[in-house]
């Protein structure tokens, strides 16, 4: 392709380092560049609309063009644009924000602490962990088990918590103390003629025999997705978290759950914990805390976990760990603004409403020659392509199918996110039933193109 000197694609390529792209592809494609967006749908330099089924990074759940939002960011920046939150200072906006959260939160929770993404947030939550156990005078008990497909972030202990190998390779991680645990895909892992719960009880048996392989006084937290997102939207077996929180119970592993993607009304639920039960010690949000307007996330801890860090800090002096923009007056009051409207809106019962209809209408792409599994509940679902659905083998990934189905889908005005040849839907949370159809209407055609691109490839 060639781009128009000056223009934004070739001042792009010029000068732009992009996150999670193939470089020198993009040295020839160029980016997709959006320059507007309304409601749940955005806008390219041509004026050519899309429909984003993915809300961003699974996170603008307000949509495009919440106006409340952004007054609600004026306001705040014309009252007090910053200060931070170290040496015993504070803001209206993180102490509200504080108090909220604490308010809605799936378990009772002690304190919450603010950083700026996903990932700061479960570097945080690795830290808090090995601080924990130092402050109960544990200090062996600091491996933390993640799981295989697990996505957490790409910080340096984030990143060693994503159980993804391209995270990993070429970044020398992961860190030391970091082992990770069967994936809980029933269709892909499950053994021929296990049930559900057979598979969440074989997974747990595994979890447990991995923590007697180390030493139950050398594991200190598991960390999970309600829903597996960015591995593939991997929902849990029946049981599975059952099964799982009573063996870390057995052994006093911390339970940290990551509902960066499942909070906030994603899965029919205030939280993911709440869909599959989960009582965590600590929990990490971001994303739709803020409708990601602005960059805010939180962590949350339980008074167990709060009074060990009272003690350990007095005896140093200082809890030694924060950012600059640690509750940033700004994110604060916009994530506050957000909490509010998901409040007045009725937002987790409107996903309640709708999300049947995506899931069912997913469901439907079942009977097309390439789909082999629909998994999903609320507003998050994925459709996986198989070459043979009796026997589930996938297509060789050497094809790339699934970035081929997201291309296509792209030129159809629809924008969706390629995980190997699964293709994920997180639409905004306000999204209409009359949307969700248009969604689905666009990915009935790309997944028809598709089939007849496989087709030109002699691909059966
Ligand atoms: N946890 C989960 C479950 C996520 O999906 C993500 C981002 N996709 C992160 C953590 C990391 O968040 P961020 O990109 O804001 O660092």
């Amino acid at each position: 392709m060639t781009f128009v000197p000056n223009s934004a694609s070739a001042r792009d390529i010029a000068h732009h380092l992009h996150p999670y792209t193939n470089l020198k592809v993009h040295e020839t494609e160029g980016p997709l560049v959006i320059t507007r967006g309304k409601g749940v749908y955005v806008y390219d330099e041509d004026g050519k609309d899309y429909l984003e089924a993915m809300a961003g990074l699974w996170s603008a759940s307000l949509g495009f063009s919440e106006p409340r939002l952004v007054d609600a960011a004026v306001k705040q920046l014309k009252e007090l644009p910053y200060y931070h939150t170290f040496t015993h200072k504070s803001h209206l906006p993180s102490i509200d924000l504080a108090e909220k959260l604490k308010s809605v939160a799936p378990v009772p929770m002690s304190k919450v602490i603010f950083q700026n993404s996903g990932s700061e947030a479960n570097d945080t939550v690795v830290k808090l962990v090995w601080y924990y156990h130092n402050a109960i005078g544990k200090p062996e008990k600091k491996k933390i088990i993640s799981r295989i497909k697990a996505y957490h972030g790409v910080t340096v202990a984030s990143a060693s918590l994503t159980g993804l190998p391209n995270n990993h390779r070429d970044f020398d991680l992961p860190i030391a103390n970091i082992l990770h645990a069967d994936c809980p895909h029933y269709y892909r892992f499950a053994q021929d003629g296990e049930s559900e719960e057979d598979f969440a009880t074989r997974l747990a048996d595994n979890l447990e025999k991995l923590i007697l392989k180390e030493g139950p006084e050398t594991v200190g937290g598991f960390i999970a997705e309600p829903i597996m997102g960015a591995g593939g939207v991997i929902v849990p077996p029946k049981t599975y978290f059952e099964k799982i929180q009573a063996v870390l119970q057995k052994y006093d592993v911390l339970f940290i759950v990551d509902e960066v993607i499942c909070g906030f009304g994603r899965t029919g639920n205030y939280w993911g914990s709440q869909t599959f039960d989960l009582k965590p010690d600590m929990l990490s949000c971001a994303k739709a805390l803020s409708s990601s307007y602005l960059p805010i996330s939180a962590v949350m801890v339980n008074e167990k976990v709060y009074q060990a860090m009272v003690v350990e800090s007095e005896k140093i002096g200082v809890f030694g760990h924060g950012y600059t923009y640690s509750g940033h007056p700004v994110c604060a009051a916009v994530a506050l603004e957000t909490l509010k409207i998901y409040e007045e809106r009725n937002i987790v019962e409107h996903v309640q409403q709708v999300g049947p209809r995506m899931q069912a209408g997913l469901r439907k792409f079942l009977d097309h020659p390439l789909v082999g599994e629909v998994r999903g509940t609320g507003l998050i679902g994925a459709v996986e392509m198989v070459q043979d659905k009796k026997s589930r083998a996938s297509f060789d990934p050497k094809l790339g199918l699934g970035a081929k189905l997201a291309k296509i889908a792209q030129a159809n005005g629809l924008i969706v996110r390629a995980i190997g040849d699964s293709i994920a839907f997180t639409p905004p949370l306000v999204i209409t039933e009359a949307e969700i159809d248009d969604m689905l209407a666009r990915m009935k055609k790309s997944l028809d193109e598709a089939l007849a691109w496989l087709d030109e490839q002699g691909v059966a």
